[in-house]
């Protein structure tokens, strides 16, 4: 079986959604494929949750007429057989009726209206498909998409209700399903976080133990460098399962940074392609490691950089850990930490708590807080030992680094800067550390 992952502009128009389709009918054996929402669908299933709990009625009303509009014309554009597409239309209205009613529960789950993009698309493709003379079988993924712990699902829960859908329902070459859906521990709609449809093909992957799984996007795979700032960045054909997950983790928007996860421990290779140019190779996330050293930069916005000066002992023992308590308590994830003797500066993305960590760090000493902040990674199998490597912190003759954080891993060396110097930095650091020398074939 493979898994393959159609979202976002993939199938955001009837002409992208025509490429699916070859690329679903060119591919032998069986199949589940997920897909996500049209584009655009969540933000705006997003704004009209916010609007229904905020009580302004007009203005769910003009969103909710957007969707359906959406939709609808989607599916005439789509669908060329008058009665499959009358049918499909009544299948959506229903649908449709539904999230109306879901809007009107009390209290509102965000959840269960933001997931309704994907429940709409994957009914208009599996019609389109069906009208196309590719028979297949529509899965409600919350049948089987039982995740209680976003960051560990429990693989075997889902194999067996998978496995039991899969018994129940129509046996077919392709299977259709949502991904971004989940059920929570309580039995309710939930979601895999913004982006989690790759996520959901990985779990899916590693439920069916999959020869592979693919995520088809509009851009080739991921890039040595951010091709939004910086020219003539080059795919990377290979990456190891451990060097995709940082690059994910740490900014490439490619793929939701959990999507490894799943499969890694499977041993089952992730191909990251582009619809448009289906010819293309894309990557190919394995674990066999071809060619060690440096391959990428990426870049993470929104990072905000804490340092905790004490004239006490600092490092005396212990007082490393009442730090990290503090974030622990206010659910906090770190990313970067360098120490001296007399200071402590870490960084982190999330900053709802922010002023509850502040206040109670105070305690340990002189605070100083610096926002819009970036961490830039540099990625690689053995990156710290590239002959190379030397060469990025050349970067600190040219822009002020607030952080470097070496050795973590051997596969990643992170620097943080202001983020109004990123762009530059990651120009220079490709300049540096790519151009000039001949990239190693990957
Ligand atoms: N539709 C969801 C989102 O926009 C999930 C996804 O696209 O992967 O976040
Ligand atoms: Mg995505």
């Amino acid at each position: 079986m493979k898994i393959l992952k159609f979202g976002g502009t993939s199938v955001g128009t009837a002409e992208s959604i025509r490429n699916v389709k070859e690329i679903i009918r060119g591919q032998k054996g069986r199949k589940i494929v997920v897909v996500s929402a049209m584009s655009g669908v969540t933000n705006k299933l997003v704004e009209i949750a916010e609007a229904q709990k905020s009580g302004n009625e007009q203005q769910v009303e003009g969103l909710m007429l957007e969707i359906k509009l959406k939709h609808l014309h989607f599916i005439e554009e789509l669908i060329e057989n008058k009665e499959t597409r009358k049918l499909t239309e009544n299948l959506f209205l229903e649908l449709y009726r539904q999230l109306e009613e879901t809007l009107q529960l009390k209290p509102l789950s965000e959840a269960a209206v933001i997931t309704f993009g994907e429940t709409f698309l994957s009914l208009i493709f599996s019609q389109f498909l069906e009208e196309q003379g590719v028979s297949n079988t529509l899965l409600d993924a919350k049948d089987f998409m039982q995740v209680s712990n976003v960051e560990n699902p429990h693989i075997q829960t889902v194999q067996e209700l998978l496995k039991a859908t899969l018994k129940r329902e129509v046996t077919s070459e392709v299977y259709i399903t949502q991904g971004f859906i989940r059920i929570d521990r309580n039995k309710n709609v939930s979601t895999l976080k913004r982006g989690g449809s790759d996520y959901t093909a990985t779990i899916i992957g590693a439920a069916v133990n999959a020869t592979e799984v693919q995520i088809w996007t509009d851009i080739d795979g991921f890039h040595n460098n951010d091709p939004r700032f910086v020219d003539h960045t080059q795919t990377l054909t290979h990456l190891t399962f451990e060097e995709a997950a940082e690059l994910a983790y740490f900014g490439a928007k490619i793929l939701h940074p959990q999507t490894v996860s799943p499969v890694k421990e499977r041993n089952i290779p992730i191909y990251l392609k582009n619809t448009f140019t289906p010819e293309a190779p894309g990557t190919c996330i394995s674990s066999k490691i071809h060619g060690s050293g440096l391959k990428a930069i990426s870049a993470k916005d929104g990072i905000t950089a804490i340092k905790i000066k004490s004239n006490r002992m600092l490092m005396a023992h212990g007082f490393l850990k009442k730090i990290f308590d503090v974030f622990d308590k206010h659910e906090t994830a770190i990313d970067m930490i360098t120490t001296s003797e007399i200071a402590i500066s870490l960084t982190i993305d999330d900053t709802q708590n922010l002023d509850k960590i502040l206040y109670e760090l105070d305690e340990y000493g002189e605070i100083t807080v610096d926002s819009n902040h970036s961490i830039i990674c540099v990625v690689g199998e053995g990156v710290i030992n590239d002959h190379e490597t030397f060469r990025l912190f050349e970067l600190l003759n040219d822009l002020p680094v607030r952080m470097i954080s070496y050795g973590g891993s051997s596969n990643n060396i992170s620097l943080l800067v202001d983020t109004k110097n990123k762009v530059q930095a990651l120009k220079l650091l490709h300049h540096k550390l790519f151009e000039g020398k001949i990239l190693k074939k990957t």
